[in-house]
């Protein structure tokens, strides 16, 4: 396919995506690379499979490509990767606040391991990661962050106190950082899907089953598309569609905002 200039609207820029070798993140990395920016990927996964993904991220023909191994809820190592990105790819204005875990437990039993490890991932690395690109963005007096809540951050479900503590947090979070950032060309959003097949909605089968006393086979039906009002799962092309969107110029004054792509649930 022949590329048009236009066609790389973030040619020059530098892109961080956190928990970009799988899912949604995944999604996020092409399209940004296909629109020409610089890419820092990031994410746990076996080398031929990182090696993998970042060949097929080069392979959308825009930037440069790297990857950096930090696990997000060490926040020297989440400062590393943003340092690291600035030596090899340029100093980043994009930033994906992305990765995430869930846990799905009664309150009463819920193992407080679980309830730090979500909220160091799910909440606290966006405040080290942001907290580090803010420099930069500040300087470049341009800047788009874009963090992947959840329709968990505007509502909540049993069973899943951390995660919809670190979400409605990442809501929070994304107004500030808005506002700290729209005197210097910055917008910040937060995006909130309902559910979306990737590994992170698989792992949860067995909890809901276990936690809800039903079949795995009935977790699908009853549990996942029970409040989605179209009865389909979000694709991680349509969420990675709406954060293009976010990064280009028609987005410049959208900040501040929780977006829900989540199939009608929060209008019911
Ligand atoms: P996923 O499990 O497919 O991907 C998670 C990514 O995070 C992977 O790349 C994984 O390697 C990485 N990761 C996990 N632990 C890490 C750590 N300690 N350090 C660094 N990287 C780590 O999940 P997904 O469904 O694509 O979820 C991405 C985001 O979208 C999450 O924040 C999730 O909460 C949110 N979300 C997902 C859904 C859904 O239904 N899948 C719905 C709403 C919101």
């Amino acid at each position: 396919m022949t590329t048009s200039p236009t066609s790389r609207p973030l040619a020059g820029k530098t892109a961080v995506i956190t928990g970009s070798t799988s899912g949604i993140g995944l999604a996020i990395a092409h399209v940004l690379a296909h629109a020409g920016a610089n890419v820092m990927l990031n994410g746990f996964g076996s080398p031929d499979d990182i090696r993998k993904a970042v060949s097929a991220i080069k392979a959308e023909g825009g930037g440069r490509v790297a990857y950096h191994p930090a696990d997000d809820s060490n926040r020297d190592a989440v400062r590393d990767m943003i340092a690291t990105t600035e030596r090899e790819l340029g100093a980043a204005q994009i930033l994906v606040n992305n990765v995430g875990v869930q846990h799905v437990e009664p309150l009463e039993t819920f193992p407080d391991d679980q309830w730090e490890k979500i909220i160091a991932l799910n909440l606290s690395s966006a405040f080290y990661a942001t907290k580090a690109v803010i420099p930069a963005i500040k300087a470049q007096k341009w800047g788009r962050i874009i963090n992947i809540a959840s329709v968990h951050g505007l509502i909540a479900s049993p069973f899943k106190s951390a995660y919809v503590a670190a979400k409605h947090g990442l809501v929070g979070l994304t107004k500030v950082t808005a506002l700290e950032l729209a005197p210097f060309g910055a917008t910040c959003n937060a995006i909130c899907p309902g559910y979306v097949e990737t590994p992170l909605v698989a792992h949860q089968i067995p909890e809901q089953a276990k936690a809800r006393g039903i079949s795995e086979a009935e977790v699908r039906e009853k549990v996942f598309l029970e409040h989605h009002a179209i009865k389909e799962f979000v694709t991680t092309d349509q969420l990675a569609a709406l954060a293009l969107y976010l990064c280009s110029d028609m987005a410049a004054t959208l900040t501040g905002v929780a977006l829900p792509v989540d199939c009608g649930w929060i209008a019911a």
